[in-house]
């Protein structure tokens, strides 16, 4: 069983993928977390960073303390130790170049607002953007999550696939130089999970190399090797990490055909090696 690990100090040069932007992003700095002083420590010293337009995604066992992550990451939980640095910059609030996605799409969206405006929402307190420019950005993250059209539907008018589009849109009508998302196909069908997960991988190529940096959690490892350039994979709790390892399948990436690859079906084993799964479906 065999996987391109890459060690803890070489992740900055051997994760680069080809077509990525050779600049740390996101670099997380020895993150520790305890909610209170009586529970158990969290996350034990967490370190990995994330290059510029690389996907990277974050995979670990359920209850290890992946959304405690994600929320250190986008500043809305405070480490007790270590830090987050966004360009440089340490995170300690939400900063406005990061956007999420989350899981419950029904609760991130506005029910008595259409589609365009539960685009437009985080877009309207921007004054320093002209209007003419929001206009296009609605107009451009609609049409890129393929709900031109649905303009004026309102959520309880959309399935639950769609209404996760709408989601999409809206965290990328922002144009954040990082998209954040947390297990955000967990709530959806299986199909309609293969959908979401191709519209993001067609967005991102929308975006451009510059802009489509992205960080997922999620603990669906079929689902961390068909998106991801690189995967960082978490151990129980309290989490460090375990592996890092590079997804070396080809782009554009195909529902069927790269799942099928034996590459796809290595890094599946070999991470479930990692994670102490026994992976029956391969017989390995
Ligand atoms: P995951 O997303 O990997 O399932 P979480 O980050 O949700 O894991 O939770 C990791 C651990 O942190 C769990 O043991 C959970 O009970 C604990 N935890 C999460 N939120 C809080 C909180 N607000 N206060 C105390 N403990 C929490």
């Amino acid at each position: 069983m065999e996987a391109t690990v890459i060690s803890r100090d070489s992740a900055e040069h051997d994760g680069q993928q080809e077509g990525t932007v050779n600049v740390s992003v996101l670099q997380v700095e020895d993150l520790r977390k305890r909610y209170s002083a009586d529970t158990q420590l969290v996350c034990d010293g967490l370190n990995f960073m994330v290059n510029g337009g690389e996907f990277v995604a974050i995979i670990g066992p359920s209850g290890c303390g992946k959304s405690t992550l994600l929320r250190m990451l986008s500043g809305i939980l405070p480490p007790t130790s270590g830090q987050v640095l966004l360009y440089g910059d340490v995170v300690r609030k939400p900063p406005p170049e990061m956007a999420l996605v989350f899981q419950d799409y029904a609760r991130s969206l506005y029910p008595w607002l259409t589609v365009e405006k539960n685009v437009r929402f985080p877009l309207a307190r921007r004054r320093d953007i002209a209007k003419a420019e929001r206009d296009a950005r609605v107009d451009a993250a609609i049409l890129s999550v393929g709900l031109d059209g649905f303009e004026n539907y309102y959520p309880g008018q959309l399935s639950g696939g769609m209404q996760q589009r709408v989601a999409i849109a809206r965290a990328l009508a922002f144009q954040p130089r990082i998209l954040l998302l947390d297990e955000p196909f967990a709530s959806v069908d299986a199909l309609t999970k293969e959908g979401l997960e191709d519209t993001l991988l067609r967005v991102r190529d929308w975006l451009g190399s510059e802009n489509n940096t992205m960080l997922m959690v999620t603990h669906d490892i079929d689902e961390a090797i068909y998106l991801a350039d690189r995967i960082v994979i978490l151990s129980k709790p309290p989490c460090v990490v375990t592996e890092e390892l590079v997804v070396n399948l080809q782009r554009p990436r195909n529902q069927l055909a790269t799942r099928s690859d034996p590459e796809f079906l290595r890094i599946r084993a070999f991470i479930h090696g990692v994670m102490g799964l026994t992976d029956q479906r391969n017989g390995a």
